[in-house]
């Protein structure tokens, strides 16, 4: 295996990532930052994003990330497509494996490595997953366009998702766990008022119907215990993401649900040299205007903590 060193490696391609590259590089810290699976993070799945400052009209989620590699590049960011597989951080040299196959050792590291798309668990759910089973409305909506269609979650994405569908499909499902909703009462309200979605409440999916492909889906009430076969050809799961932090696992300290544990005020792991920001440790706010803060605080933590570095070096020599 081939081992390249860097200066600062950034891990992860979101609005954290680019921001972070974008003073790293201006700071002149030559960072070299690895895309991930999805490049640009989970904003290329999304539609108008109207509360990202700076865009009084609205911007639509993958023009924003687009936006955000090219300024990073345009300060001269080592940006390259790969996914970081492992990381070796038990030395004072960080260590980071891409694609299984090249290692690369670093001064510093920004962990940007954003959440995914939770599931429900169930084998029908993965077994039909592309073949009408989507985490992604607006990736996936437009192949519904006439149909009947279920969302499962209650969170503000499932409601923001469920009025997406609701102009593309005939009906829409929302499948509610509990008697009440977690979205913000706005969304709710727009759920509530749209007539082409009925709200199963208190319900659960017992299974994803279809041989090659949805054709329904099996609903339990958990109060009355009545079961119902919803007819739909698409299914979709919007219940939340989990952080993608498991590589970290065995260096970096996380809270219970993988969340990354940064000290407060800054973006400081429990690893000298390693910093996090954006999804990756924040369970709270998530958003991209957020995740591009504390990607600048991570520059800016690295760029302090690699100058600090250099004065010790001196003192030593
Ligand atoms: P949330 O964690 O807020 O909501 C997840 C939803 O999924 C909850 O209703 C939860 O139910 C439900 N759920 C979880 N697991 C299951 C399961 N196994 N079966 C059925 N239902 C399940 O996630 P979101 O992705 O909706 O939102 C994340 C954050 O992003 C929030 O802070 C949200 O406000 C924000 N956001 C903001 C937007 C905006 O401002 N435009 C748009 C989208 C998101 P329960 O309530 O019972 O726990």
């Amino acid at each position: 295996m081939t081992t390249e060193h860097v200066n600062c490696l950034i891990i992860g391609s979101g609005p954290a990532g680019y921001t972070a590259a974008i003073y790293a590089s201006r700071a002149g810290m030559k960072p070299v930052l690895y895309q991930g699976m999805q490049p640009g993070g989970q904003l290329t799945i999304t539609n108008e994003v109207d509360n990202f400052p700076g865009y009084p009209e609205g911007v639509n989620g993958p023009q924003l990330m687009t936006d955000l590699e090219q300024q990073a590049r345009r300060f001269g960011t080592d940006i390259r497509y790969g996914v970081v597989t492992a990381v070796d951080f038990s030395g004072s040299i960080h260590k980071a494996t891409v694609d299984d196959q090249q290692e690369i050792s670093a001064n510093v590291v920004i962990i940007s490595t954003g959440a995914s798309a939770k599931w429900l668990g169930l084998p029908s759910e993965m077994r039909l997953n592309g073949s009408g089973v989507s985490a992604c409305a607006v990736c996936d909506g437009f192949f519904f366009r006439g149909k009947d269609v279920a969302i499962v979650g209650a969170g503000d994405t499932a409601a923001e998702e469920a009025s997406y569908l609701a102009n593309l499909c005939r009906k829409v499902y929302m499948i509610v766990r509990r008697g009440e909703m977690r979205a913000s009462k706005f969304m709710q309200n727009r759920v509530k008022s749209l007539p082409n979605i009925e709200i199963l409440w208190n319900s659960e999916t017992e299974e994803v119907l279809g041989e090659t492909e949805v054709n329904g889906a099996l609903i339990k009430n958990t109060v009355t215990g009545e079961k119902r076969v919803i007819d739909i050809s698409g299914f979709f799961v919007a219940i939340g993401h989990v952080p993608n932090t498991a590589i970290f696992k065995p260096y970096i300290e996380m809270d219970e649900t993988g969340y990354i544990v940064t000290e407060k005020g800054s973006t400081r792991t429990n690893v000298p040299g390693v910093f996090a920001c954006g999804d990756a440790q924040d369970n709270t706010y998530r958003q991209a205007v957020t995740a591009a803060g504390t990607g600048c605080m991570a520059a800016l933590d690295a760029e302090r903590y690699l100058a600090m570095k250099e004065v010790e070096m001196h003192a030593e020599a």
